[in-house]
């Protein structure tokens, strides 16, 4: 589809720019995987520990109402410093589909562009809403009840990784992936979890 693409942005977390509607990416993953959900899937839904999340103390809780579009770890040195880990986790949703359902994140790190939002009593890092794409938000995935669920499918900047980490993505990148290779990367996604 050539309605979308990408640009890489220098970020924390996410180094990359959607230029495109939430209509044209759900055309693409609509392609694969149906998009409409049935009233028993949506019963389901609301039970699946894959779809709650919370930070640390509890007080900020969210929800995601559908599948991820991507799920990545990411090895830069921002990321490593924001989780104090080796690699940060993350699912990449349409913000239409991420409801943040108690308390109020407040915005962290570098307060730049990208804006990541963290829990003000137990300093949680949560989600990200990254520049310049509004119609999206990435959701650190260690913060979901049933963190299990989110593998990485693509991992990032393995040029800043630790020597000793190694996650199980399909897809390594020494940076980011070029802006041509992701509707293939979203439709292999898409594919590998209907
Ligand atoms: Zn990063
Ligand atoms: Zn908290």
């Amino acid at each position: 589809m050539s309605t979308v693409s990408w640009k890489p942005i220098s970020c924390g977390c996410v180094h990359f720019q959607l230029s495109t509607s939430t209509g044209a990416l759900l055309k693409i993953i609509g392609t694969k995987n149906p998009v409409v959900p049935s009233a028993k899937e949506l019963m389901m839904r609301d039970s699946n520990p894959h779809t709650t999340g919370k930070c640390r103390c509890g007080q900020v809780q969210f929800e995601v109402t559908s599948e991820p579009l991507m799920t990545m770890a990411c090895h830069c040195t921002g990321c490593q410093r924001m989780t104090a880990s080796a690699f940060s986790l993350s699912a990449l949703y349409p913000s239409n589909e991420f409801k943040v359902t108690l308390g109020e994140p407040v915005i962290g790190g570098l307060h730049g562009a990208s804006r990541h939002y963290f829990c003000a009593h137990c300093m949680s890092w949560l989600f990200t809403r990254p520049e310049g794409m509004d119609e999206f938000v990435n959701v650190r995935t260690t913060m979901m009840d049933d963190a299990q669920f989110f593998s990485p499918f693509i991992e990032t900047y393995t040029d800043e990784k630790l020597s000793w980490a190694a996650t199980p993505a399909v897809h390594s990148f020494n940076k980011f992936p070029l802006p041509e290779n992701f509707p293939a990367l979203l439709s292999e996604f898409a594919q590998q979890n209907q």
